[in-house]
């Protein structure tokens, strides 16, 4: 039987990214997915990357390839407001517009060159779970063992539904088709609204136009070239001659969370543990959050650095942050209506959010910079992102993110030489020493106290601020890096 230490469901973005972390870490990763090719149909679903969704691949190195292929732009919407990032103390105060076509090419490009193994052309379609490990099952009729299996298999994840995870939430209430398609004469580009709701058409690449039309009522199941052509005759009053899609689709906007992003052996991420219709544009970028948060952390359980439950912390920390985009989502559906009443109430909010105080804050939470994570009181950098800033080390300036390229953590000190003893930890956590004698500022807060460390996670979280002192920092290190004794497993 085909063994690997985690087996992957799923290579969307979500299942790539995962997978790449865990390469990163040293981890024998593998991921099985259904389609046979990388350009799965359908890929062009997403538009585009968030600030911190930049900052991420930035941490990896990899930004640069896809900051060459799309346009920054100011992505952050809500209701009829643009929030503008531009003043967010981010090397990346801007969105990225980029189609997910793209994004899984550059990513799966990625996992080429790291050697991660894919197994295409078939599909998990149970397992059982036992003290060891995970036993999986797939469509083409073979098993394979995993310690551990996370379902990235998207919003109806068969992961999910085997491991018995209520998915709560709420159920729909309108649909939209989706459509890459060829017309033959000129369409109504842009925006436009009727009774039923908005409706956009929009340039593609090489001359594929791109639908996105609210159906008049609730609808299911995959629509056909000729419900789309009576779709655009009722809005339009045309179907400007429409052929030969692409691929057509359809969403909805149920909003579902999993009530447990973790079931012993198994875990899930990404849309498999959230879905919300793309309003906004959060999904994929949590999604690769989700991987990134969890990435480290299982490497370290499969490796023995760390004890199970480690893995936790992946539910405590990522749960409140789908909830949270869930929430933002549904309140953006329902500013969306177009009765008189609900475009009231949208000027109203796009007049509130428009205002200093509420931009930052929504904008920092949209453009995932704002995220979080509850590490206990203390500092206000605890449990938020490390600035990418600009340091002065011994070997001469060096920016924070080019540290985290192998998805290794770090200490940075920033107080007297040596004045840091990290020496039991140091064969898992890089130690700095180095200066900044800028200003620490964070997306949404003003400038913060200067800390004299910090300790970064290797998904860029501050796991310990260090004020003068080492208080705290033993803690710190077990707590995430195990404790010094663990038998690492290389
Ligand atoms: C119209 C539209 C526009 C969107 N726009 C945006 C946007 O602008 N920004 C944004 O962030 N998000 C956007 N989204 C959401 C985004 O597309 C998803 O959140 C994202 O694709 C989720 O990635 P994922 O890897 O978790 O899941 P998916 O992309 O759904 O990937 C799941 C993978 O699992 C595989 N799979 C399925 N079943 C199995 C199985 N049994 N075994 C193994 N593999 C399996 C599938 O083949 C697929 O490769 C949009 C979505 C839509 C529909």
């Amino acid at each position: 039987m085909t063994e690997h230490d985690v087996l992957i469901a799923g290579a969307g973005p979500t299942g790539m990214m995962l997978a790449a972390e865990l390469k990163l870490a040293g981890v024998d990763v593998a991921i099985v997915d259904p389609s046979t090719t990388k350009d799965r149909e359908g890929g062009s679903r997403a538009g585009g990357l968030h600030s911190r969704t930049i900052e991420v691949f930035d941490m990896r190195g990899i930004a640069d390839r896809f900051l060459s292929q799309g346009q920054t732009a100011q992505t952050v919407r809500f209701a009829n407001a643009v929030l503008d990032i531009s003043d967010f103390p981010t090397r990346h105060p801007y969105g990225l517009a980029l189609f997910q076509i793209r994004i899984e090419r550059i990513l799966s490009d990625w996992l080429d060159e790291l050697g991660v193994r894919i197994y295409r052309g078939t599909a998990v379609t149970g397992f059982v779970q036992d003290q060891g490990g995970v036993d999986v099952e797939l469509s083409d009729g073979a098993t394979m063992r995993a310690q551990y299996l996370v379902g990235c298999d998207g919003g109806r994840s068969i992961v999910r539904k085997t491991a018995g995870i209520d998915f709560v939430g709420s159920d729909p209430t309108m649909s939209w088709l989706i459509a890459e398609v060829q017309m033959s004469e000129e369409p109504a580009w842009g925006f436009r609204e009727t009774a039923g709701g908005w409706h956009a058409i929009g340039r593609g690449d090489n001359g594929v136009v791109r639908l996105a039309l609210t159906d008049p009522e609730l609808r299911s199941g995959e629509p056909t070239l000729r419900d789309l052509s009576e779709t655009l005759i009722a809005i339009y009053g045309s179907d400007f001659g429409v052929h030969t899609p692409n691929w057509l689709s359809r969403f909805n906007d149920a909003t579902r969370q999993a009530v447990a992003y973790r079931d012993r052996r198994v875990l899930i991420a990404g849309d498999a543990a959230h879905i919300h219709p793309p309003l906004g544009g959060q999904g994929l970028n949590i999604g690769v959050q989700d991987a990134v948060n969890l990435g480290w952390k299982l490497a370290q359980v499969v490796k023995q650095i760390s004890p199970e439950n480690l893995l936790d912390t992946y539910h405590a920390e990522r749960h409140p942050i789908g909830a949270r985009v869930l929430k933002n989502t549904m309140a953006l559906v329902a500013t969306r209506r177009t009765d008189d009443r609900t475009k009231a109430l949208g000027d109203i909010v796009t007049e509130l959010v428009s205002m200093d105080e509420p931009r930052r804050r929504l904008a920092a939470e949209m453009s995932g910079l704002g995220v979080h994570y509850n590490l206990g009181v203390g500092h206000p950098l605890l449990g938020r992102r490390m600035p990418d800033l600009d340091l002065v080390a011994a070997d001469g300036s060096l920016r924070v993110f080019s540290l985290l390229h192998d998805a290794r953590p770090v200490l940075i000190n920033f107080g007297k030489a040596g004045s840091v003893d990290i020496t039991r930890w140091s064969n898992r956590v890089q130690l700095i020493e180095a200066k900044y004698d800028g200003v620490w500022e964070l997306p949404a807060l003003d400038a913060v106290t200067a800390p004299t460390a910090v300790l970064i996670r290797p998904d860029g979280y501050v796991a310990w601020v260090g004020e003068g002192s080492q208080a705290g920092l033993i803690e710190a290190l077990t707590m995430w890096f195990g404790s010094p004794g663990a038998a690492q497993r290389t």
